[in-house]
């Protein structure tokens, strides 16, 4: 299902993901796309495995590429996950093309853009990374599109961590894509302001957003995108706002120009 015209939901479903729990709204996974030849998934043996060690059990013929994704939300009772990927490079369809649009792809977006129902992929779970020290404060967002399923989850969902309750208008979430139509609208209590970029490269919208903001106010900050975008405003919180180090969590989740293997 097509969300906007570069991000598609896929749902995967596997009889052990009715066992599968999720800890924190933004809890993401391993997945492992398989190869020509296919995925040759060892039958036991993977409980309490990385992602990286479930890869390595995997004969060299086999051997699947590894990506991470965000579980987008989860279905115990039918065994189900839902996963939204960023088609970018050549799998995206933008409208007008930009240099940065141009971006090569990768397995992921491959898999993301060519995948059919029956398709057969690993899946291998890591816990995400919301964890507010003091969650009736004011929180800030900052993301991109690759993880806007994790902001949507962490906005959206009535128990977003043990303990936390649903967040309101003391949240600000800044979110940064490339286009009108990657705007893809989150119910939430939660400010949400968009910044398109067109064009241009990521992390363009720090500098004007971070005027707005009165660091001294922020107590957590939950910043994941491309790397230079949240290696910028963590920067810009410490340097310029004096926001404490332990009070922002942050995650290059894909780096312009390099494969996240
Ligand atoms: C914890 C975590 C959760 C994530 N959740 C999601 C999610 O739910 N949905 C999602 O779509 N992504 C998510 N990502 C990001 C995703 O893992 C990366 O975008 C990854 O690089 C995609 O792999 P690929 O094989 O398509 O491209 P790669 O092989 O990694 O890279 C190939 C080329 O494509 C470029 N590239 C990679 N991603 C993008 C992009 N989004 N836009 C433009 N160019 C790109 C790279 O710079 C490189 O030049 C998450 C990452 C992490 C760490």
């Amino acid at each position: 299902m097509s969300l906007t015209p570069r991000m598609r939901r896929i749902t995967l479903h596997a009889p052990q993901l009715t066992d599968y729990e999720l800890l924190r709204p933004d809890d993401f996974f391993a997945l492992l796309i398989p190869g020509p030849a296919g995925l040759d998934l060892p039958a036991d043996g993977l409980v309490g495995s990385s992602p990286r060690g479930v890869a390595d059990l995997i004969g060299d013929r086999c051997r699947p590429e590894l990506r991470w994704y965000t579980v987008r939300a989860h279905r115990p009772d039918v065994g189900e996950v839902d996963v939204d990927i960023v088609l970018h490079g050549d799998h995206g369809d933008h409208g007008d093309h930009s240099d940065h649009d141009h971006a090569a792809s990768g397995p992921g977006g491959r898999w993301a853009a060519t995948v059919t129902p029956g398709d057969v992929a690993g899946f291998v779970e890591g816990n995400g990374l919301y964890s507010p020290t003091d969650p009736s404060g004011r929180q800030v967002f900052f993301a991109d599109v690759t993880a806007l399923p994790a902001l949507s989850s962490i906005l959206t969902s009535p128990e977003p961590a043990p303990g936390v309750a649903a967040l309101g208008s003391q949240a600000t979430a800044h979110i940064e894509v490339d286009h009108d139509s990657d705007i893809h609208p989150i119910a939430t209590g939660a400010t949400v302001h968009w910044h398109v970029r067109d064009g241009g490269p990521p992390g363009l919208s720090i500098p004007r957003v971070l005027d707005g903001v009165a660091p001294e106010e922020i107590s957590y900050a939950w910043i994941c995108a491309e790397a230079s975008l949240v290696q910028e405003a963590r920067r810009f919180l410490i340097a310029q706002g004096g926001v404490a180090k332990e009070l922002i969590t942050f995650s290059g989740y894909w780096r312009q120009g390099e494969a996240r293997t």
